[in-house]
């Protein structure tokens, strides 16, 4: 190996880990496209993990996606026969040989989009996946769609309470009607009287409560022996959930996913704090190596992930700019910083063990609890640092009698009525927002 060489391969192995070193190429072994409400998910999946770089061109409007070491052979332009056409954004794909080592895939798209690209380890029946996300700019916000629709139920509650405040004033006497002829004199109207606001009642913001189905699209999460994936069983329970908690006017329900898509974890808890949410709940279903493992549990954040937790809050630039517990930590002093997100945090994970224990006593009723006290683990979902956050274990899908349970429509609702009622028993403990 002369020095050019030895200097590559060092390059390789700080560049890229292991994957760069493997001798044999990456090869492709599908390409799917996964069309969503607010994004279109391009889905490439290879034996090794890909090196690839993105970019977006105009005119038309088209993505391209260069993958090194990869040939644009037979093969991958056989796994580009799977994907289907004309999904979502998507017109139609194709690749070509751009250069000796580097294939490159274009996406033909049928409106400008944003694009975002990570990669995703195996897990399951998938290997390694590059993941491209193609975000049509004209696409709603769902984050903007629900702070609206906040804004909206905000204002009815003032309304409501402004109502019940106000005695009703005496009705004002009709104008005498002129009779014929017309007066030639214009009647000047009485100004309305400048209603004096009564003090509204503090309580006019409604709970904002988050709900976080695990997993979704390439993630399946756990699939039970008759093949039941954890990932549809969740999102059942929560569009049950939310649907019940949001027959109380004073809560409303994000879901962190409402279809099938994969959502990243940091990205559930970025979502529910630019929703300002109230309470967090995952939603999960366990699976264990031993069939008969069987019950719910209830997870909190242990010690030992707040305290990571907090080290990579404050590492994270983007966090800075973030009000914890309604303090900005932008521009202080590290060691004060360090201090508010810890004092935040304990008084945060006071509030979800509360959460927790309430939501086991709904819980019991329905199904056996796995373990009776609240557990602690590392959970990266449950790392808001100012929202109370649990995780629920609702059974184990691992379990035959459990999964066939989890499956069915009524056993969901009965588990959603538990959830909502652990919700509600915990948000009356809660200060109204004002
Ligand atoms: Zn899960």
């Amino acid at each position: 190996m002369n020095r050019r060489d030895a200097l590559r391969l060092l390059a390789a192995l700080v560049a890229g880990g292991t994957a760069s070193l493997s001798l044999a190429a990456p090869r492709v072994l599908a390409v799917r496209a996964w069309p969503g409400k607010t994004s279109t998910r391009i889905t490439i999946e290879s034996d090794s993990e890909l090196r690839f770089f993105v970019s977006s061109l105009a005119y038309p409007n088209r993505t391209v996606v260069d993958l090194s070491d990869v040939q644009a052979d037979a093969a991958f332009q056989k796994a580009l026969e799977t994907l289907k056409n004309d999904t979502g954004v998507l017109l139609r794909a194709r690749i070509g040989q751009y250069r000796p080592d580097t294939a490159r895939l274009v996406l033909e798209l049928k409106s400008a989009a944003e694009t975002a690209a990570f990669a995703l380890p195996p897990v399951g029946q998938y290997r390694h996946r590059l993941v491209i996300d193609l975000m049509p700019t004209d696409a709603d916000d769902p984050i903007a769609t629900f702070l609206s629709k906040l804004a909206e139920r905000e204002a009815t509650l003032e309304r409501a309470a402004a109502e019940v405040a106000t005695p009703a004033l005496p009705a004002t006497p009709e104008p005498i009607k002129p009779v014929v002829p017309p007066p030639i004199v214009a009647v000047i109207p009485t100004p309305p009287k400048i209603a004096v606001r009564p003090p509204l009642a503090s309580n006019v913001k409604p709970f904002v409560v988050v709900l976080d189905p695990g997993h979704g699209g390439e993630d399946p999460g756990a699939i039970g022996p008759a093949g039941t994936y954890e990932k549809d069983v969740v999102l059942a329970i929560a569009r049950q959930t939310k649907a019940l908690l949001e027959q109380d006017n004073r809560v409303i329900v994000f879901m962190t996913r409402e279809e099938d898509v994969f959502v990243p974890l940091g990205e559930r808890v970025r979502k529910a704090r630019s929703v300002n949410a109230d309470v967090f709940v995952s939603i999960h279903a366990d699976a264990f190596t031993r069939p008969d493992a069987r019950g719910s549990s209830v997870f909190t954040l242990s010690e030992r992930g707040a305290s990571s937790a907090a080290a990579k809050w404050i590492a994270d630039k983007e966090n800075q700019s973030d009000l914890i517990g309604g303090v900005r930590l932008m521009g202080r002093d590290p060691m004060l910083a360090k201090m508010i997100l810890e004092m935040s945090q304990s008084i945060t994970n006071a509030e979800s063990l509360k959460l927790g224990r309430g939501m086991i006593g709904e819980l019991k009723p329905v199904n056996k609890m796995h373990k009776n006290a609240v557990e602690q683990a590392g959970f990266a979902v449950l790392r808001s640092p100012d929202v109370p956050s649990i995780l629920i274990e609702t059974a184990f899908i691992s379990n035959p009698e459990e999964e066939l349970k989890l499956a069915s429509a009524s056993h969901q609702l009965k588990l959603a009525r538990a959830i909502r009622g652990g919700v509600r028993k915990f948000l009356a403990t809660q200060q109204m927002r004002t």
